[in-house]
């Protein structure tokens, strides 16, 4: 299984509505999926379709009590995509673990072994906090969301030392599968000079596929499916296919691995 990070402490960048996206399409295309909803708020739970009092066990029973995740994982209505759900008491859980001595490696202990998925991915809540770090250890890489505005450079700098530093105490193994960039309006001068800056700053790790501002994307979640099942012919959902085919190209040969 591929363990893939969706990360970015920068909030409302689309680090959700890519994990719903890239998760659909992932099963879509016939790989067995787990999305794991680590942000309190559960925007990501609820974008897939299940509502909070359809909430069982969550992501706070894994890190917290060491549930398995083959117990609290749940199927969602999309075919060969299951969830593990984030609830409100997720929120206490940095304060819970503070003195756990394995408190950074809980998530990484949880996704050991073979669990029957061929790729998760993780939906981290907006902070460099416990919860990411958690996700950053457990992961085999990382996916950042970038919105394509004027400070986005400067928070990834941020991000990018977070990385080094779990390399070195946690994690050495964790790559970066690339920067996808959000929100793109090309009528918009100043997210396409954005664009441009960051291209030429990253290069090849930035993604070739950019994801278009939309409002298809922003609906589908009130609709409680991903865009798209919503309306999959509209841009925003075009563009998360290609995204997806893109990853693939991307991932190693690691996908049946445990
Ligand atoms: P994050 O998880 O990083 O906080 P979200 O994915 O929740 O970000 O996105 C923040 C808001 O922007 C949400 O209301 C979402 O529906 C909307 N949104 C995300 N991506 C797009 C897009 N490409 N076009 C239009 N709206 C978007
Ligand atoms: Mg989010």
């Amino acid at each position: 299984m591929i363990r893939i990070a969706i990360a970015n402490q920068k909030g409302g960048v689309g680090k959700t509505t890519t994990a719903i996206n890239v998760s659909t399409a992932l099963a879509a295309t016939g790989w067995k999926t787990l999305m794991i909803d680590l942000d309190p708020q559960g925007n990501a739970s609820t974008g897939i379709g299940v509502s909070a009092s359809e909430r069982g066990a969550s992501s706070y029973d894994v890190l917290v009590d060491r549930a398995p995740v083959s117990e609290c994982a749940m199927q969602t209505k999309i075919p060969g995509l299951d969830l593990l759900p984030a609830t409100v008491d997720l929120s206490g859980a940095e304060v819970e673990l503070v003195n756990e001595d394995d408190r950074a490696h809980r998530l990484q202990d949880a996704l050991r072994g073979d669990l029957g998925y061929d790729v998760c991915l993780i939906d981290c809540p907006p902070s460099l906090g416990l919860l990411t770090l958690n996700a950053l250890t457990a992961a085999d890489t990382l996916l950042v969301p970038l919105q394509c505005e004027f400070f986005a450079l400067e928070g990834l700098s941020q991000l990018l030392q977070t990385v080094e530093r779990v390399q070195q105490r946690f994690n050495p193994e964790l790559g970066i599968i690339g920067i996808a960039l959000t929100m793109f309006d090309r009528r918009n001068r100043l997210t396409d000079q954005v664009a441009e800056d960051v291209r030429s700053c990253l290069g090849k790790l930035v993604f070739e596929t950019t994801i278009p501002r939309n409002v298809r994307l922003s609906e589908a979640p009130s609709h409680g499916v991903p865009a798209l099942i919503y309306d999959h012919a509209c841009a925003g959902s075009r563009a998360y296919m290609a995204l997806a085919r893109e990853l693939i190209t991307r991932l190693p040969e690691k996908r049946k691995a445990a």
